[in-house]
């Protein structure tokens, strides 16, 4: 076995590698670009070594670059966890090339399978089944429309070199071919520099099955049994479970066989995933082989009570297949949700930002130890595999995965019961994620049932985009405990008088807090203001407070809850308890499994503002000017009050940002106006002096 090995990737990948490494004691060495010098999986390592710009053609595939930090450090081994160089021919042959040990198959197999034409014709000749299509090396356009006109309509149009779903057309009609060769080849050229394609019949309500597979430098070869990872956005992976549902132990076996002979015939050593389009009868295609660990192998970890890093770490240094096909037995269900900074509802657009917060459901943080894979009962219920921290920032530069959340179960439905749960606890403030998105399909009928086809996240559009009925009043009434709690109120429902004793009350008997909810799924945030009122229940000390949003008042009482960011409220008959994160005037707030976020309409902090002479000419909120206390012409100097206005029962005197003359007033008494107005003109070059 290695003593010392390299990690040439990053991110939760790269953390879960070195994981392994610490349990077998094996020496690691991190790799990190500009962007990552602080990340988890440079502590995660042992060493690290700085390879680079952030941009990943700067560093993370830098292959000369990296086999040199191999051999500064006296790294044996180079492990290239997924994506990056992991499927890199000419990386696997530059590691060999310097005495390295690459954990991955041989160069020939990862270029046999690297195009997907030429392992099609492998395939072929090996005896699995393919989808009907063409992957000729003829590429005249003529005989391609020529073959998709034969194969019949609908068609897929592949990029040969292509991952990641890029590239890849469907073609409905004869009459469009021609147009989706083009922008397909565009863009098989822009992003593999090579734009081969192949053509494949265009299976309708299919499922993606896949299998993993392991082979020994020795000739042992096994199958890990299957995976369904058929919910997908864009051809990418949102959900991935083992075992594949639903399939019958003859389709599994003769799957299973399929995908071993496939590795054989390549001369394959290593883990790899042989992937398969089945059709809703049970027929199942070879459709690729990645030759690299894939991202969703926990869920085959949990099922079967192995850790596959350990597995390609013993197979690279040279050593038999741990298991044999006998002795490898399947256990229970495992789901894993991938958790992606990200908005469903434009598209799946990747969102960056910093987490400023970042709270996962209680699990075992790459859970591969034998209390993690455990024995049948003994299992970790919960996994979760991430890259980053609270506080560490989604870039631009690299994949937007915060974690993968990964549950077991004994039968499915207690994971995905575990599942829903587990979802339900994630908070992240900062970038945007797709936890509510994987909700709604989790909680879904087609999913729940086990309906799965490539098909789902479309057909159901509807359902999973609805707008979300969420808490408002309840999550509105955390904030204001959440809000009453920080200015200094107690436990029991602080009266605001005592509270926020600086406030300014324009009435001795209610007081008015203004909130906005941001809605950050949505295109814009929502005007419409929540009020919460404090009154004095006449002399008593009794205080009533009123949520009113739509014309609506409740009445509610709130405490604080015993864990940290806990609170408790009641409304009417209605108890919730929620947790409420504070990022300056915005309060996001995590109850029933929602996520809400509100912005509070701080009035004394705006007006401060003016009259600290930092303020804008804009209205600080939507309200009515009540006084206007200058005419055009008049030399002001700093701070010198302008107008007033009136908004959630507030008086705000708006004052001069700078010394000036006042050319416009552009709003007057008794005038109703939106937030961010421009209430006068202000012309600073005539100021006197
Ligand atoms: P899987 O089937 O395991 O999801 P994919 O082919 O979709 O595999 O890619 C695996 C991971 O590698 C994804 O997270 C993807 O973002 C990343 N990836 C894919 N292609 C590249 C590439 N050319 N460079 C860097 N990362 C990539
Ligand atoms: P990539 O290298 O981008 O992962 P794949 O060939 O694995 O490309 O295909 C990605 C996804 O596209 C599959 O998981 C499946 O959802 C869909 N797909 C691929 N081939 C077909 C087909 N012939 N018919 C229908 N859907 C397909
Ligand atoms: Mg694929």
């Amino acid at each position: 076995m290695f003593n010392k090995i390299l990690i040439a990737n990053r991110g939760e990948i790269a953390c879960r590698v070195a994981a392994t490494c610490k349990r077998l004691g094996i020496a690691s060495v991190a790799v990190y670009s500009d962007a990552d010098a602080n990340a988890k999986h440079v502590a995660a390592c042992d060493e690290a070594v700085h390879i680079g710009g952030p941009a990943a053609a700067q560093s993370y595939l830098r292959i000369e670059r990296i086999i040199e930090a191999a051999r500064a450090t006296g790294a044996q081994a180079v492990h290239p966890g997924y994506g990056f160089l992991s499927e890199n021919e000419d990386f696997a042959h530059a590691c060999e090339a310097a005495g390295i040990v690459f954990i991955g198959p041989p160069v020939e197999a990862i270029a046999a399978m690297g195009s997907k034409a030429a392992a099609k014709a492998l395939m072929h000749a090996a005896a699995v089944p393919l989808v009907p299509g063409y992957h000729g090396d003829d590429q005249d356009p003529q005989l391609l429309q020529r073959e998709a006109d034969e194969i019949g309509y609908p068609v897929l149009l592949k990029a040969s070199a292509g991952g990641g779903g890029k590239g890849m057309r469907v073609v409905e009609r004869s009459a469009d071919f021609a147009a989706a060769l083009l922008s397909c080849k565009r863009e098989a050229a822009s992003s593999f520099g090579n734009d081969r394609v192949l053509i494949e019949k265009y299976l309708t309500r299919p499922r993606h099955v896949e299998v993993q597979v392991f082979a020994d430098q020795r000739g042992g070869a096994v199958y890990l049994f299957d995976r369904d990872c058929s919910v997908q956005r864009r051809h990418q992976k949102v959900l991935e479970e083992a075992p594949a549902p639903g399939l019958s132990a003859e389709v599994k076996r003769a799957m299973g066989e399929s995908a071993v002979a496939a590795a054989r015939a390549v001369n394959y050593v290593g883990a790899g995933t042989v992937e398969f389009i089945m059709t809703p009868t049970g027929e199942f295609y070879f459709m690729e082989m990645n030759t690299r660990l894939q991202v969703e192998h926990p869920v085959t970890e949990m099922v079967t009570g192995q850790d596959l890093v350990e597995w390609q770490l013993r197979v690279a240094a040279g050593e038999a297949l741990p298991l044999t096909q006998q002795q490898l037995k399947l256990d229970g269900h495992a789901i894993e949700a991938r958790i992606y900074a990200e908005h469903p509802a434009r598209g799946f657009l990747p969102s960056t930002g910093t987490l400023k917060h970042l709270r996962m459901p209680e699990g075992v943080e790459f859970a591969i130890d034998a209390a993690g894979l455990g024995e049948p009962g003994r299992k970790a219920p919960v996994r979760i595999d991430s890259g980053v921290r609270e506080g560490d920032a989604i870039t631009p530069f690299y994949d937007p995965m915060i974690a993968k959340l990964i549950v077991y179960g004994a039968t499915r439905e207690e994971a995905l019961a575990r599942l829903a749960r587990a979802l339900h606890a994630c908070e992240v403030v900062g970038p945007h994620t797709n936890v509510e998105f994987l909700q709604r399909i989790v909680t879904s009928e087609p999913f729940a049932s086990g309906d799965l086809d490539t098909g789902l996240i479309e057909r159901h559009h509807d359902a999973l985009f609805a707008p979300a009925k969420k808490p408002f009043k309840e999550a509105l009434a955390l904030a204001c405990a959440a809000l009453l709690t920080r200015e200094g109120g107690t436990a029991h429902g602080a009266s605001p008088w005592d509270a926020l004793s600086h406030w300014r009350l324009n009435s001795g008997y209610t007081q008015t807090l203004g909130w906005r909810m941001i809605d950050e799924a949505a295109q814009d945030a929502s005007d419409a203001p929540f009020m919460v009122t404090f009154a004095r229940n006449g002399q008593a000390q009794a205080l009533v407070q009123t949520l009113e949003h739509d014309g609506v008042r409740e009445d509610f009482t709130w405490s604080v809850g015993a864990g940290a960011h806990e609170f408790r409220a009641t409304i009417g008959d209605a108890r919730v308890t929620g947790r409420v994160f504070i990022d300056g005037d915005r309060f996001h707030v995590f109850c029933q499994g929602e996520t809400l976020a509100f912005e509070w309409q701080n009035l004394l902090a705006h007006a401060a503002d003016a009259e600290h002479g930092e303020g804008r000419l804009t209205a600080p909120m939507p309200g009515k000017v009540i006084a206007v206390l200058v005419e055009p012409g008049a030399v002001v100097e700093k701070g010198t009050p302008l107008i007033v206005m009136e908004a959630m029962k507030m008086e705000h005197t708006i004052g001069a940002p700078t010394a000036g003359t006042v050319a416009e007033v552009l709003y007057a008494v008794g005038d109703q106006v939106a937030d961010g107005a421009q209430l006068l003109v202000l012309d600073v070059q005539q100021a006197g002096g």
